[in-house]
């Protein structure tokens, strides 16, 4: 079976060094299994969009020699395919509606606890949620090994439509991850709680689980996740080569003795044929770009 992964930034902001490192991570993990790579931008919430910041991510990966396989996918030219899975989901009694704000979720202690079950609501203006009733608990993490969640997330009857009509995260993700055929999802560890929620709507659709790598997060010296909420730096105007080395050494790997006459490409050949697993830290820390 060929080896498939994937990119899926989302476009709140440029690339910065932390999404470097998923991108660098996830990249060289498929080619150095001869696999393909693709990338998707997941821009399900315009809210939380930058208007030009899918262009620019683009531009970066090509800059930095992350060169992709087929055709970018755009999660807000896939409307109609995650409202035809949530059709069926509920047409097999597996989702609900529900009306329920999150400062009543928050007055029940934080979990929802599953009041609009039964309400048999109808969709207009309502939440949709996945009825939990066989949670996934745990799962394998290539690099990571055995992974627990807290059974009350893992089991809560999480959202897969939101009120205010945009599509969750969850929904997309699975649904992309599926229909690509993405044999591993290689990302950064923050996603490693999602991970449960989605292999059980996986369960729930009755597809193929892909497998799961959590690559260790890039901190600020604060302690804070590098990330576009956090303000980190764009990494357009850093030197590439560099800052592939910078990602490379933050993934545990080797560089070559001499980087000077070095282009992108030819550094991320030079990674692909060096790339060790097991080299990979498994705790996060402080980024120095
Ligand atoms: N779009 C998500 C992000 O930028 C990543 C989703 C994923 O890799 O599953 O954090």
């Amino acid at each position: 079976m060929t080896y498939i992964g994937r990119f899926a930034p989302s476009p709140s902001g440029p690339l910065h060094f932390g999404s470097l490192i998923a991108a660098v991570g996830s990249y060289l993990r498929a080619r150095a299994q001869q696999g393909r790579w693709l990338v998707r931008i997941e821009d399900i919430d315009p809210p939380r969009e930058q208007p030009g910041a899918a262009a620019q991510i683009l531009r970066t990966l090509e800059h930095f020699g992350l060169h992709w396989d087929d055709e970018v996918i755009y999660q807000s030219q896939r409307h109609e395919r995650y409202q035809a899975v949530l059709d069926e989901l509920y047409q097999q009694g597996k989702t609900y509606h529900c009306h329920c704000t999150r400062a009543q979720i928050q007055a029940a202690g934080g979990f929802y606890p599953g009041t609009c079950r039964d309400k048999q609501y109808p969709a207009l203006n309502a939440a949709v949620r996945l009825r939990v009733d066989a949670p996934c608990l745990s799962f394998h993490d290539q690099l990571l090994g055995l992974i627990e969640v807290e059974p009350r997330l893992a089991s809560e009857d999480f959202i897969l439509k939101r009120r205010d009509g945009l599509f969750a995260y969850n929904l997309a993700v699975v649904i992309d991850d599926a229909d690509c055929g993405i044999t591993e999802v290689v990302r950064g560890a923050d996603l490693l709680e999602p991970t449960v929620r989605q292999i059980t709507l996986y369960q729930q659709l009755g597809w193929p689980v892909p497998a799961w790598l959590h690559l260790p997060l890039a901190l600020q010296q604060n302690g804070l996740k590098l990330s576009k909420q956090n303000h980190a730096p764009a990494i357009d105007e850093l030197p590439v080569v560099a800052t592939l080395c910078q990602a490379l050494l933050f993934l545990g790997q080797t560089l070559p003795d001499d980087t000077a006459d070095m282009s992108a490409e030819s550094l991320l050949r030079w990674a692909v044929e060096h790339w060790q697993l097991s080299s990979i830290p498994t705790i996060a820390s402080v980024s120095d770009v």
